[in-house]
């Protein structure tokens, strides 16, 4: 008999992710493509890619559950379920502890904290304003002509890091501007601008327990773990494929309807 399978459908504002998994919650497949404007499009993608890369037929996959900011948008799930949900359900999964779950994405950021029990108890979410996200970074890395893959080799160079005091966009690449004109290195201007990120990020919830590390922006740059060590003094890992770990919650949930 054919085995049953269930999938994950995650739509970002900034990219959409799909996860597949197996009747014990072993991820089989994930991927991982720009959102765009075009939503079910985007998901119709990356499942497709799922499919293609475990070699499975779309007969075999028994359930599928959406996610995120577009789940509406998936015609072919079978249930939705909120991206909080699914960011806990996935962390809790390969660390069944008190967490407390840190997700930088493209245009928000949120702290989930989970009890030991795996349930939420309290949750944060900034949607309103491109600080501490990944649109921050990806505004600055392009006024400043600099590759968005390159800004976490270059922020592990840095050795004299600069403060950027503002978080509004604007007002960041104004004082950046500044700071090049007084001979401030691009490597220590890339660090400050992940510090003001994981600032604005930590400042949003208290912290309990371990700190799980998810989203696109730290799956591209391991650094910001390692500083949110040092800024939150906590045990902090990064999750185990972190840009798609909201898509393998969907899945899971998928597979317990
Ligand atoms: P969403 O909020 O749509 O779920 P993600 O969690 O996938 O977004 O995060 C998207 C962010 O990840 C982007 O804004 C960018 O900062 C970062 N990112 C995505 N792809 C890359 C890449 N190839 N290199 C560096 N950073 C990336």
């Amino acid at each position: 008999m054919m085995q049953e399978l269930y999938a994950g459908v995650d739509v970002g504002s900034t990219t959409t992710k799909a996860a597949l998994v197996d009747d014990s919650g072993t991820l089989l497949a994930d991927a991982v493509g720009k959102s765009g404007f075009d939503f079910a499009g985007a998901a119709e993608e990356v499942f497709a890619q799922v499919l293609k890369s475990a070699g499975v037929e779309r007969q075999q996959v028994k359930r599928v559950v959406s996610t995120g900011y577009g789940r509406r948008n998936v015609a072919f799930a079978d249930e939705m379920r909120t991206e909080i949900f699914c960011h806990a359900a996935g962390a809790y999964h390969y660390f069944p502890e008190t967490l407390t779950i840190i997700d930088i994405g493209g245009q928000d950021n949120k702290i989930i904290r989970v009890n030991a029990a795996g349930e939420r108890e309290t949750f944060a979410m900034n949607r309103k304003c491109a600080a501490g996200t990944g649109a921050f970074i990806e505004e600055i890395s392009y006024r400043l002509g600099l590759e968005l893959s390159d800004l976490n080799g270059m922020a592990e160079k840095s050795e004299h890091e600069v403060s950027i005091g503002s978080f509004c966009t604007v007002f960041s690449c104004t004082e950046i501007l500044g700071l090049l004109r007084r001979g401030a290195k691009p490597e220590d201007i890339v660090k400050g601008v992940f510090r003001s990120v994981v600032k604005r990020v930590v400042e949003m919830g208290a912290i309990v327990g371990k700190v799980v590390l998810t989203g696109g922006v730290v799956a591209h740059n391991p650094i910001i773990a390692d500083m949110v060590a040092e800024m939150t003094e906590s045990e902090v890992v990064t999750a185990p494929h972190p840009q798609t770990i909201g898509a393998y919650g969907a899945a899971l949930a998928a597979r317990n309807l």
